[in-house]
């Protein structure tokens, strides 16, 4: 397969009339003809007139117009939580109305409203440019906690989900033993809970790898896990991701349980390190951000649910400053739009500092391309070898019109809504037109989920 793409960012800047060729979901070729230099090496973009898309033009054809990013990286979520979108703001929405929806889906979820529910929430986060997801997955059980005939029954109804959705998925089934700091799980987390890691790794044992499928895993924090079940799953060797200081509320309660910050606790497990992604992050000492850096951990930060759930701006310039992968993740479906969770890394620390340029707009769009929390490092670049994940937005909506048509545009002009194609591993998996259907099928889920 062969196209030309009018406008795309590149390893090494924008360039137009980029031609690339795919086979078997790569880019085997990638010739950028209008990549410029000035006479310090960067890259100038030169002015661009952006063409209005009209309709379905570029349906048939070889030419994509608009600007073209490498694919981005959802390396946080909670597929079920899109049930929860808006229902959760009623009557000024306090953390106890979130908590009390959150439990009443999670409790009627069967494998196939699951399954259901996911897929929705999938094709909207790839007609959203998210080309990857991290499944951070602790529904496992039967509502009264007993396993379902096939204990992973909830876990391959994500991955068909994902399948079908066409987003490539890295599962984390998780680990959740206990309602806080040794207390045994409340009801209605019975069907979350296993309470060794051992048995969580059983069920991981029984889920395969495939070429868009990742396996691995995740406690969910370190109220929820005991220390030496940590140890346990960082000694395993695959992807873990954790929940980390959302709130202080833990760094309270883990100090007054062990006598430490939860990333010292997970220092002394052995579970940092650069297969480790770290979710959150907001309330950091120094020595946390030092922990976090020193050992390559990466951070997911979810700054469009933080600011739902008033967690805080977590330190994302520090950490990154610190030698931490920054990247960013879609959590609780408050919001699905990765732009919109990219200018939050950058707005939130304005607010919190009372001043402008903490990020530059290509730092922005490198940490939402970076996949490797995902498992998938050879993603998330328009370069040769690469797995072919294009997103291309509409430089001329009414939203990025007159915008440049460069980083800036993708981060501080675009949303979801200006995406008009997407393609994962070399199949287009989204057309704009396509995002109809999907809202009906979000529809559909939610209402048969919740009657
Ligand atoms: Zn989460």
């Amino acid at each position: 397969m062969r196209l030309v793409l009018e406008r795309a960012l590149l390893p090494d800047g924008i360039a137009d009339d980029v031609v690339v060729e795919i086979e078997d979901g790569r880019f085997t070729s990638v010739t950028a003809p209008g990549l410029e230099r000035n006479s310090r090496g960067a890259v100038a973009a030169r002015e661009f007139r952006s063409t209005r898309l009209t309709g379905d033009s570029d349906r048939d054809s070889d030419r994509l117009p608009g600007l073209t990013l490498p694919g981005l990286a959802n390396t946080h979520s909670h597929a079920f939580h899109r049930a929860l979108r808006g229902r959760t703001q009623r009557e000024r929405g306090t953390f106890w109305t979130w908590r009390e929806q959150m439990y009443a889906v999670a409790g009627r979820l069967d494998p196939d409203s699951y399954f259901a529910l996911a897929r929705a929430a999938y094709r909207e986060m790839v007609a959203a440019g998210y080309t990857g997801v991290a499944e951070f997955h602790y529904v496992h059980h039967r509502p009264d906690g007993r396993p379902y005939d096939d204990p992973a029954a909830m876990s391959r109804a994500l991955v068909a989900a994902a399948a079908e959705a066409g987003i490539r998925l890295t599962l984390l089934p998780t680990l959740y033993s206990s309602s806080g700091f040794g207390e045994p799980v409340e009801p209605e987390q019975e069907r979350f809970r296993h309470q060794r890691a051992e048995d969580l790794l059983a069920l991981a044992d029984g889920l395969k790898d495939d070429d868009r499928t990742r396996i691995g895993l995740a406690a969910h924090s370190v109220r929820a896990v005991a220390p030496d079940q940590l140890a346990t799953l960082a000694a395993d060797g695959r992807l873990l991701h954790v929940h980390l200081s959302e709130q202080r509320a833990e760094n309270d309660g883990c100090r007054a349980a062990y006598g430490v910050t939860p990333t010292r606790l997970l220092a002394d497990a052995g579970a940092l390190g650069p297969r480790t992604t770290v979710v959150h992050a907001t309330h950091l000492t120094d020595e946390d951000v030092a922990l976090l850096g020193d050992s390559g951990t990466t951070v997911s930060m979810c700054p469009t649910t933080e600011r739902d759930l008033g967690d805080g701006i977590g330190p994302a310039r520090r950490l990154r400053d610190a030698g931490c992968p920054v990247t960013v993740g879609s959590d609780s479906q408050a919001v699905v739009d990765p732009f919109e969770e990219l200018r939050a890394v950058e707005l939130g620390e304005r607010l919190a500092t009372q001043a402008r340029g903490h990020w530059t707009a290509r730092e922005l769009v490198d940490a939402g391309a970076d996949h490797r929390a995902l498992g998938f490092p050879d993603a998330g670049a328009i370069e040769v070898g690469a797995r072919a994940d294009l997103v291309t937005i509409d430089t001329g909506s009414v939203r990025t019109a007159g915008t440049g048509a460069a980083e800036e545009t993708a981060v501080f002009a675009a949303t979801a809504a200006d995406v008009t194609r997407v393609m994962v591993d070399g199949r287009v998996v989204f057309r704009r037109g396509d995002d109809e259907a999907i809202g009906r099928e979000l529809a559909t889920a939610i209402e048969e989920l919740l009657s």
